[in-house]
């Protein structure tokens, strides 16, 4: 089924008051032209994950243009002591529409289990953010042939009740091919996805309208190629998502 594309940026932990206007401000006028086209519309949506200091001033610069922009992460609360969190409720508040949780680095850096990320993306849904749920096998477990074991597992125990195609998108990212260079093969890249489509129908009755996204090492050389594989309604960049020309070539490579 072929639906718009999603071309997601993590920034990471990168973004300091420059890059507001050295990068959010070019893509956002990119997709403020991209209005004004009358081609190409609707082959894809843009949506960038800045670090949480500049996240308002990011979503100030988007402003009326299409670029949508989302936290990397959220807490399980609304509000309480929670000492440096940053609640899905405050993300709204300050219009972001989009929060990705249980990224591999969080799930690795916090301890962040299954449980968690799910208790996250409920918050993230509760509070009316999109939530971006992030799974992936790690080296170890692919090498042993276990990978779609693994990554249907944390479908399961990741993904919350009340979640919708409107609601969640879920990104498929091998650990080992993030920042690393290595990407997976285009074939494991339709299996998975194709392994992922049919676990989110045990889950989902809108399953088929669920974007799964592919991330690891997507940079322009491969980004047309991922992009035309079956069941994968976008990309989720990290490294090739702090350059504005090189994040705009991605999107140009997706078609409906
Ligand atoms: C990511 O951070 O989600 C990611 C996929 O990073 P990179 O594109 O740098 O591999």
């Amino acid at each position: 089924m072929s639906k718009t594309k999603l071309i997601a940026g993590n920034w990471k932990m990168n973004g300091v008051k420059s890059y507001v206007e050295d990068l959010a401000k070019p893509l956002a006028e990119f997709m403020n032209q991209k209005q004004c086209e009358s081609t190409n519309e609707d082959s894809y949506e843009m949506l960038i994950c800045p670090p949480f200091p500049i996240l308002d001033r990011v979503v100030q610069i988007a402003g009326e243009s299409k670029l949508m922009v989302g936290s990397q992460d959220c807490h399980t609360a609304v509000s309480g002591a929670h000492t440096g969190d940053t609640s899905a409720t405050m993300i709204k508040d300050i219009e972001a529409t989009h929060a990705i949780v249980g990224h591999s680095e969080r799930r690795a850096d916090h301890a962040e289990t299954n449980e968690i990320v799910k208790a996250k993306a409920a918050a993230a849904n509760e509070a009316g953010l999109v939530s971006v749920i992030c799974v992936g096998e790690v080296k170890e477990e692919r090498e042993a042939g276990k990978e779609i074991e693994v990554v249907s597992k944390q479908l399961e125990e990741s993904i919350p009740a009340g979640a919708t195609a409107e609601n969640t998108v879920v990104a498929y990212e091998p650990v080992w091919a993030i920042g690393t260079g290595l990407v997976a093969s285009i074939q494991d890249v339709e299996d998975m996805h194709k392994a992922i489509r049919e676990k989110l129908a045990t889950m989902m009755s809108d399953f088929e309208n669920v974007k799964v996204l592919y991330g690891g090492s997507v940079k322009p050389a491969n980004a047309k190629e991922i992009l035309a594989t079956e069941n994968v309604d976008g990309v989720l960049v990290g490294g090739a998502s702090l350059s504005a020309e090189s994040f705009i070539e991605i999107a140009k490579s997706a078609t409906c």
